[in-house]
């Protein structure tokens, strides 16, 4: 499982990272007299919006729905109202404007303008459409999607080329190319037919080794999870027995390819051998989960527990079952999350009513550097635990 996504830069501002940039915001969180954030994620995928104005018209209605959820939700002042209603047009009239889609499946935008916030983000994988509008950005859609995704090397061989690629959340990118002429194999009988051969082998073998050390400078240097190699059959026992180790026990997979692939076929290679060990790892976190719980040291199940938990910030991975969603109240002081509390138990600051308290303690999850994932309906042990369980750091 990796770590959490949301890193601190230095005092009041944290970035996550992204394949190719870093999303950088300030830490407006429990500001006092705060200033509502925008918090866009649009699904702009063309398979299911062909044109702009489909993906705008969803934005419309998000739009819509935010303003009736302010003007009834006593939380907000007027000047925040008009400072709302100033973020949300700035968003319309980038979508509407200046925006250009260019392959991108997913946007994320980030606004706060009377703070000087102003992230546009676009992303390879297409997401889900929510509009926020909190004192804070709202992260956990975030780091849900990336919470999904390794980051990858993938190494391509042919007898004379190698091909280095970096994976990550959709985009992939090539990043260097090793290139070494190896002697042609020529056709002679003989004494001298035996000798070229194995010359041919001997250049083979170097080449594979250089590749080999090539994608270890480039593992490490990227800090990369797992390592997927494009190469025919015949060719991988040469490549195996010159790996280094550390390589070796990152091997996530294998895939017969043409030296020449395309990055499109290669990145559908890798998707898929991405989408086998997610399957895996979740099947193996929801097998352990029922004795987990009934064991009780590590985990805790149900959304009374749960949310008991986060406030205490000692949870470290959220699981979800997707869809679940509960009204419930928030802290506008200490972020507390409770469902029918008046007022903070322990701030005794004013709870403010929240639509999903199941997607607030997402947000809170995040913000204590847990892993939030969510898995489809039908896990038994997770139906039993309300829906949501925990595990605790302590
Ligand atoms: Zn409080």
């Amino acid at each position: 499982m990796r770590p959490g996504f949301v890193n601190r830069l230095s005092a009041g501002v944290r970035f996550i990272q992204y394949p190719k940039s870093v999303i950088q915001y300030p830490q407006f969180d429990n500001a006092a007299g705060g200033h509502p954030v925008v918090s866009l994620y649009l699904n702009v995928d063309g398979s299911r919006y062909a044109r702009r104005g489909d993906y705008e018209a969803e934005y419309g209605f998000m739009v819509h729905e935010a303003r009736r959820t302010a003007a009834e939700n006593p939380g907000f002042s007027k000047d925040q109202l008009e400072e709302m209603d100033a973020d949300l047009q700035a968003v319309g009239e980038f979508l509407a404007l200046e925006f250009r889609r260019e392959g991108a499946r997913g946007l994320i935008i980030f606004s706060c303008r009377t703070r000087g916030l102003w992230q546009v983000q676009p992303l390879k994988v297409p997401v889900k459409n929510r509009l926020f509008v909190d004192l804070k950005p709202r992260l956990a859609p975030l780091a849900r999607m990336l919470s999904r995704h390794r980051r990858f090397g993938v190494l391509l061989a042919s007898k004379e080329t190698a091909r280095l690629l970096e994976h990550y959340a959709g985009e992939i990118s090539e990043n260097s190319e090793i290139f070494d002429m190896v002697l042609k194999h020529h056709s002679q009988g003989g004494w001298e037919q035996a000798k070229l051969q194995r010359r041919h082998q001997l250049q083979v073998r170097n080449h594979l080794k250089k590749a080999g050390d090539a994608a270890l400078a480039f593992f490490q240097e990227k800090s990369l999870d797992l390592l997927v190699v494009g190469i025919s059959e015949d060719l991988w026992p040469e490549l195996e027995k010159v790996l280094h180790p550390y390589l070796k026990e990152r091997l996530a997979g294998r895939f017969n390819i043409d030296i020449s692939a395309d990055a499109n076929e290669i990145r559908g290679k890798v998707e898929a051998i991405e989408e086998g060990i997610r399957a895996r790892e979740q099947e193996a976190l929801l097998a352990s989960l029922g004795p987990e719980l009934a064991a009780g040291k590590t985990y805790v199940g149900g959304l009374d527990d749960v949310l008991a938990a986060l406030n205490e910030r000692r949870v470290d991975l959220l699981i979800v079952e997707s869809g679940y969603a509960k009204p419930g109240r928030r802290c506008p002081g200490c972020n507390t999350i409770e469902f029918g509390e008046e007022s903070c138990p322990s701030c005794r600051t004013k709870m403010q009513a929240v639509n999903d308290i199941v997607e607030e303690a997402e947000e809170l999850a995040v913000r204590q550097d847990a892993v939030v994932i969510e898995v489809p309906p039908g896990n038994a042990s997770l139906a039993q635990a309300e829906k949501i369980a925990a595990r605790l750091r302590y």
